[in-house]
């Protein structure tokens, strides 16, 4: 059997990070900057007041006091936008709002909190040193300073940062366009009436979850049947908006296996087995005339989520530009023991609590790989080595932090 290993370093081999496009702020939010950004402007690209006060000469206002104030004459009213060219002379000062442009002249704002608020004259209660509540020009970012690395995930505050430095778009490599097709004759769209030997198809829609929880962006395909053409017919409908396509079901060694059967015939689609459990009847390769990657997950529910979660993951990382690293692991004392079959590392459900001392690993149940009742209830896998068939209770474990959106 092939490892685990060996299986996500082929997988990766069939993918590549997407190619860049510019998007728009808002659209290329998750996304994942494909260049350096260095700021064109530098910030704040003027003077400008850190608080709503009085724009003064500090040496007008040295001798201040509460029980004596000075007094100084308001030559004018400066709010944030205001576009003219103000001056206050000594002895004079400036009504300034927040964000508004410094007057030439004055070189420190004193808060409107230490004065009477006057609008003709203000009385000022205390000293102000130069550069108080001034806002220097590029005292934040200077013009041609580096503000994003490539590689960085567009969230809230890279757009934040893009968007003050006036650039309206980014080059970013887009979230790839993951397909997911659910295979076999008993499935049923859930909510629809289940008939005889029937169950709701439910891969589908939790890998396409998964795929968006993973950064990508996911499609679900109208599930297909099992009879002959239905795959390759279905497939040929997907690949003109895939990135990368993720089948379920139809790998193993049934006799209605119908995307092992059909996609064997391509030399480009390779099906093994892989040394893991659950998920060992696994393939992978390219489709199409531009060599779409394409990964056939088998069909038990607890097996197409954790092939997702160990074998697939990586390389939807390499797609979106990132580096393509498994999920973080972490050690933790088993709560009770976990089998494995021999020869196969095992992804066992658990439950992950951080104690005080260090984590504590609490297995699920029901641990077959058609049972995905407790699914929701895990936050991790405990992973069993190839080499042993057991972890007794009270070992530790390595475990594998499963993500949350
Ligand atoms: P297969 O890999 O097609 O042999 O399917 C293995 C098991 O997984 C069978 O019990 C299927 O009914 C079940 N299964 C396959 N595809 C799905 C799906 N999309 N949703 C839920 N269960 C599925
Ligand atoms: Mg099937």
């Amino acid at each position: 059997m092939k490892s685990v290993e060996q299986h996500i370093a082929d997988i990766l081999g069939v993918v590549r990070p997407v190619a860049p496009i510019e998007l728009d702020l808002q659209r290329a939010h998750g996304a994942v900057l494909a260049e350096d950004v260095y700021s064109a402007v530098s910030l704040p690209r003027f003077d400008n007041s850190a608080m709503d006060g009085y724009a003064v000469h500090a040496a007008d206002v040295a001798a201040a006091r509460e029980d004596a104030p000075v007094r100084l004459p308001v030559a004018a009213d400066i709010a944030a936008g205001d576009a003219s060219a103000h001056t206050v002379l000594s002895g004079h000062c400036a009504r300034i709002m927040t964000g508004a442009p410094m007057p030439s002249g004055a070189d420190a704002v004193v808060p409107v909190e230490w004065t009477d608020g006057g609008q003709a004259e203000v009385a000022i209660h205390r000293p102000a040193a130069a550069g108080d509540a001034v806002r220097p020009e590029g005292g934040d970012v200077l013009k041609g300073d580096l503000v994003l690395r490539e590689g960085a995930r567009i969230g809230a505050a890279e757009i934040g940062v893009l968007a003050a430095i006036g650039r309206r778009s980014a080059p970013v490599r887009p979230k790839p366009r993951v397909v997911v097709l659910a295979t076999g004759e008993e499935l049923v769209e859930p909510g629809d009436p289940l008939g005889p030997g029937q169950i709701w198809e439910s891969n589908g829609h939790m890998l396409t979850a998964a795929a968006i929880d993973a950064g990508c962006a996911g499609y679900r395909h109208a599930f297909v049947g099992d009879e002959p053409g239905a795959v390759m017919a279905a497939l040929e409908d997907v690949l003109v908006q895939a990135d990368i396509v993720i089948t379920t079901g139809g790998v193993s060694m049934g006799a209605y296996d119908v995307v092992k059967e059909e996609l064997s015939r391509l030399d480009t689609v390779h099906f093994e087995k892989v040394a893991m459990e659950p998920g060992k009847p696994q393939g992978y390769g390219t489709i199409g005339e531009d060599a779409t990657p394409i990964v056939t997950l088998p069909g038990n529910p607890v097996s197409a989520f954790v092939s997702f979660q160990i074998l697939v993951r990586p390389a939807l990382q390499r797609m979106r530009g990132l580096p393509p690293e498994p999920l973080p692991t972490v050690r933790a004392r088993l709560t009770e023991s976990v089998a494995s079959a021999p020869g196969r590392r095992s992804y066992r459900r658990v439950v992950l609590d951080r104690v005080q001392g260090g984590a504590v690993a609490t297995p699920v149940a029901r641990q077959a790989s058609h049972q995905l009742g407790a699914l929701a209830e895990i936050n991790a896998l405990a992973v069993v080595p190839e080499e042993l068939t057991e972890l007794p209770a009270g070992t530790e474990a390595e475990v594998v932090l499963l993500p949350r959106p």
